[in-house]
């Protein structure tokens, strides 16, 4: 049975452990406006801790871990758990950083992580955080300008565009009103250097797709047989989900994926990862799993990607 600690467990447990290892590490403070009506604690009023209790849950901590001990090395940059209750990926990291250390340690990478971005929805067990998600949820990282003017989030089959920008950006026409854990990740990414960054992954697990038995799929950019090493290590663990189609409802083509016979969908819908591509990071991916795969295997099939694309990342220097 893999322990799930609460969201400010997990945040105090890696802080010291990160710390331990020589590393920085700091719990960012995520605030959430007070919606009445979407917090569960309708009880406060009888409470005489309320004071306390409706203030408390409002803030949650968003840990990020730097690994400063080489400022020049590049980096490999690890987020998990941007949606709530896909757990695994907080849990790969809470039940592997020592190791995950060890590893980008040996390949000369400095690890820049955010081990749970969405520490309330984690704790809740909800795909959004405690103030929900505008309709384009809340992995919204870019807008695109199309050759007709208008900006969109998702290319769909059509790449062509004018240009690209963070969707956070104040000289968007029409900016959209970003969950507050992704706005405090826009602030966060905007201050890495970009061009040190060599790898990138997003740990993600598929609980919308209905009726998808254990196995792996994931998104990525460019060359992809660059990864089909670590796509055949991962199908020695779990089935590897190609030729089929995902997305919340199947019988609508407009909103569904296919993935191509080693797993992988290629998409611009203007979410982190694509961001990553954006910016010139050679290697973004997006871990997926469904959510009938078990955590064991789910925890070893990330544990895979990352071993994997520090290898990459290795490989390609001088
Ligand atoms: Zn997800």
């Amino acid at each position: 049975m893999i322990e799930k600690p609460s969201a400010d467990t997990l945040a105090i447990s890696l802080q010291t452990r990160a710390w331990a290892l020589g590393l920085e590490a700091y719990a960012h403070r995520l605030e959430y406006a007070r919606r009445p009506g979407k917090v569960r604690m309708s009880r406060a009023g009888e409470d005489p801790h309320a004071a306390v209790a409706s203030y408390a849950p409002y803030q949650w901590p968003l840990l990020e871990i730097d690994d400063r001990r080489w400022p020049d090395a590049p980096i490999v940059l690890i987020t998990a758990t941007m949606h709530g209750d896909e757990i695994a990926g907080a849990l790969t990291l809470y039940h592997r950083f020592e190791e995950i250390v060890q590893i980008a340690s040996e390949a000369r990478l400095a690890l820049l992580c955010f081990p749970l971005v969405n520490p309330s929805g984690f704790e809740n067990g909800e795909r959004y955080g405690m103030d929900g998600a505008p309709p384009e949820g809340n992995n919204d990282y870019l807008r695109y300008r199309t050759f007709g003017g208008e900006w969109i989030w998702d290319l769909r089959e059509d790449h062509s565009i004018t240009e690209w920008r963070w969707s956070s950006d104040p000289t968007l026409p029409n900016p959209p009103a970003l969950p507050a854990e992704t706005r405090l990740m826009h602030e966060r990414l905007k201050l890495i250097d970009w061009p040190r960054v060599v790898a990138a992954i997003d740990l993600h697990q598929d609980r919308i797709t209905p009726g998808v038995g254990p196995g792996a799929y994931h998104y990525g950019y460019g060359d992809l047989g660059r990864y089909a090493d670590i796509v055949s290590r991962i199908a020695k663990r779990v089935p590897i989900l190609a030729d089929r189609d995902f997305g919340v409802d199947l019988s609508q083509p407009t909103n569904t994926m296919r993935t191509d016979a080693r797993g992988f969908i290629v998409r611009h819908d203007g979410t982190s990862s694509d961001l990553w591509h954006r910016l010139g990071v050679p290697h973004a991916i997006v871990a997926e799993t469904s959510g009938a795969t078990p955590l064991e295997d789910v925890i070893e099939v990330n544990m895979e990607w990352i071993r994997g694309l520090c290898r990459l990342a290795t490989q390609r220097r001088p």
